[in-house]
C-alpha cells in the first residue's frame, strides 16, 4: 500500500509534451489531476492539501471517485481565508451539487460562497488572455461534460501585414478588428467515457495532450466497458489512425489490474501509439518503450 491506495497505485507527477500533469487516478476510488501551469484543477475525488490553493475546478460528472472533495475543498478554502473556488460542472447536475453544497454550510454553519458554472457543449471562458478553456461533449452513464484547454494568440490579420506600428495603432483607435484570435489546442480531458466519445468530441484527437481513461484492458473486459461506459485498450487500437495527439496520457485504469499488467497490455498498441501513450501511474513507465521520466511522490 501507498498510503491508503492499492499497490503500486498512488500519486504520480509527468510532463506529457512539456504540460506538467500531477495527481491521482484509480478507477471507482479516487481521480485529480493538478495542471500548475493552467492554475487548474481537473475533478477532485479528494481534496488534499496541495489542491486547496487552486481557485479554478473543472468537475466532469458527479461520480464521487471524481467529485467527492467538492465540499472539502470549498470547507477548506474558507478555512484558509482564501476566495471562493470557481468550479465549472455539467448543467444538469449542478442542481445537486448546489444542494450538496447548502446542507454542507447548514451543517458547517459558514457560507463557502462557491461558484459553480453550469457548463454545456460549446461553452468558452478566457482563463487568461492567452488561455482558453472550451466545454466539449461528454458520454458516460450521468451528466457528463469534457474540457478543451487552448492557448490563444492574438495574430494580426493579413491585410494588415505591412503597416507601421503606427498605422495599426491608428487603425485600431479607428476601432477596426486589426487582429484574429488563433486557437491552438493544448490538452483535452473528457472524464469517463464510453467509445461513443469519440464521435461526439472529435477535438480530443487533435490537443497536444489528451488525457483520457482507459478503464479496462483484457479482452474479456469488453462487455464490462460497454455497460458501465468506460473506454477499453480495444478503442484506442480500432482508432489508431485518428490520433493527431503529441501524446496520450493513459488512465484511470481498473483496480483489477496489477502496474505490471496495465503496461504489458499497453505493450500490446501499435507503434503509432505506443510510442505516445503514457501510462498516468506512479514510478512507473511514462512511454511503453522507455522507463524514465514519470515519478511517484509516495502518498
Ligand atoms: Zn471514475
Ligand atoms: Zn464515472
Amino acid at each position: 500500500m501507498s498510503g491508503d491506495y492499492p499497490e503500486g497505485r498512488g500519486r504520480v507527477r509527468l510532463s506529457a509534451a512539456g504540460i506538467e500533469i500531477e495527481g491521482v487516478s484509480i478507477a471507482g476510488h479516487e481521480s485529480f489531476y493538478k495542471l500548475p501551469g493552467f492554475h487548474c484543477l481537473l475533478d477532485f475525488g479528494r481534496a488534499p492539501e496541495d489542491v486547496v490553493s487552486y481557485a479554478t475546478v473543472c468537475l466532469t460528472h458527479g461520480h464521487l471517485d471524481h467529485a467527492a472533495g467538492l465540499a472539502h475543498h470549498a470547507s477548506r478554502r474558507r478555512l484558509a481565508g482564501l476566495e471562493s473556488a470557481r468550479v465549472f460542472a455539467p448543467a444538469a447536475a449542478v442542481g445537486d451539487l448546489e444542494a450538496w453544497i447548502s446542507a454542507s454550510e447548514r451543517l458547517e454553519r459558514v457560507s463557502y460562497g462557491v461558484r459553480l458554472v453550469a457548463s454545456h457543449p460549446g461553452d468558452r471562458v478566457l482563463l487568461r488572455r492567452d488561455l482558453e478553456l472550451r466545454v466539449l461533449a461528454g458520454r458516460h452513464r450521468v451528466p457528463t461534460v469534457g474540457y478543451l484547454f487552448s492557448e490563444v494568440r492574438h495574430k494580426l490579420r493579413e491585410q494588415f501585414t505591412g503597416l507601421s506600428g503606427r498605422e495599426i495603432a491608428d487603425l485600431r483607435a479607428r476601432g477596426v478588428e486589426v487582429t484574429r484570435l488563433e486557437e491552438i489546442p493544448l490538452l483535452a480531458y473528457p472524464g469517463d467515457c464510453g467509445a461513443g466519445i469519440f464521435d461526439a468530441a472529435p477535438e480530443l484527437f487533435r490537443a497536444r495532450v489528451l488525457l483520457i481513461e482507459c478503464s479496462f484492458l483484457r479482452s474479456d473486459d469488453v462487455d464490462r466497458a460497454r455497460l458501465y461506459e468506460h473506454l477499453h485498450l480495444q478503442d484506442f487500437i480500432e482508432r489508431a489512425d485518428l490520433f493527431e495527439n503529441e501524446a496520450i496520457v493513459l488512465t484511470h485504469f481498473s483496480q483489477r489490474y496489477s502496474n505490471e499488467e496495465i503496461l504489458q497490455a499497453l505493450r500490446g498498441l501499435p507503434a503509432s501509439l505506443a510510442e505516445r501513450a503514457m501510462p498516468f501511474l506512479p514510478a512507473s513507465a511514462p512511454r511503453c518503450g522507455d522507463r524514465s521520466g514519470a515519478e511517484g511522490i509516495g502518498d
